[in-house]
């Protein structure tokens, strides 16, 4: 068994002049390959927690260790964590005028890589890419996220998952807002990149069980009060759609 890919322990974060603490304690293990749903209510701490593993300077690590490929990446910056291999979709895509989706996936995947992108060939895999997610063609040049809807945003995270291919990525509520159809087809975009990078892994946060129908889940969290108080099976998924949270409050 290789050593795991990503490793979190004991991780405090706080925020703001007054020190709030949002995640206490937080403990989780992601193996190379493997992909991992968390859970839990609106304010529990998953946005929390991507934001603190990316590196968002407003979250300050009190406690604990992020360790990223053995490598203890707690105190380094964004951009080292995303050269690592780190790869957040967030959760509101920012509107960057002026920048075109094209452009901004040439830029970050060469900051990814470290070296100059081809253009001929990635503009080519782009539009393949972008065919199998059924977006229009001239989305490419246009500005990002500019007057996307709800469901072509989310289509640009899968757009930048495939042609990025991190190492670890973590989709935060990617299926939120998305139709029936497009969560299908970002099911099909996150499968496509578990068949495509099988040492590669994910960090999936969601509410849905439909975008993880077409996927293989190998753990489940359960997070409350900044902390994951239980863990288990992809059946974990479809406890809580059943039951809620009540059970697992009362352990934190
Ligand atoms: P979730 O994603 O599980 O819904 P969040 O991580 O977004 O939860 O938020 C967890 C808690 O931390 C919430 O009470 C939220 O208001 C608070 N919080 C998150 N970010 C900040 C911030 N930058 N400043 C102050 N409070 C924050
Ligand atoms: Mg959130």
């Amino acid at each position: 068994m290789s050593s795991p890919l990503l490793e979190v322990k004991d991780l405090q974060v706080v925020v703001g002049e007054e020190n709030k603490v949002l995640l206490d304690g937080l403990n989780l293990t992601v193996n190379a390959g493997e992909t991992h749903v968390l859970m839990g209510h609106n304010g529990a701490g998953k946005s929390t927690l991507m934001s603190a593993l990316m590196g968002d300077p407003r979250y300050t690590v009190t406690r604990g260790q992020i360790i990223f490929r053995g490598q203890d990446i707690t105190h380094e910056t964004a951009d080292v964590r995303a050269r690592a291999g780190m790869f957040l979709s967030f959760q509101t895509p920012e509107e960057i005028p002026g920048i075109t989706l094209e452009s901004f996936l040439r830029t970050a995947a060469g900051a990814v890589t470290g070296k100059p992108v081809k253009v001929m060939k990635f503009r080519r895999e782009m539009a393949a890419q972008m065919e199998a997610l059924n977006m229009d063609p001239s989305y490419a040049d246009r500005y990002l996220n500019v007057g996307f809807s709800g469901g072509e945003k989310k289509k640009s995270e899968i757009l930048q998952l495939m042609m990025l291919k991190p190492d670890l990525a973590i989709l935060d509520e990617t299926d939120s807002g998305l139709d029936v159809d497009a969560v299908r087809l970002a099911s099909e975009g996150i499968r496509e990149y578990q068949k495509e990078n099988p040492d590669g892994a994910l960090l999936i946060i969601t509410h849905s069980t439909r975008i993880l129908d077409a996927l293989h889940v190998d753990a489940t969290h359960i997070m409350v009060n900044g902390h994951i108080v239980a863990s288990g099976d992809a059946s974990l998924v479809d406890k809580i759609n059943r039951e809620g949270y009540e059970e697992y409050e009362k352990l934190a």
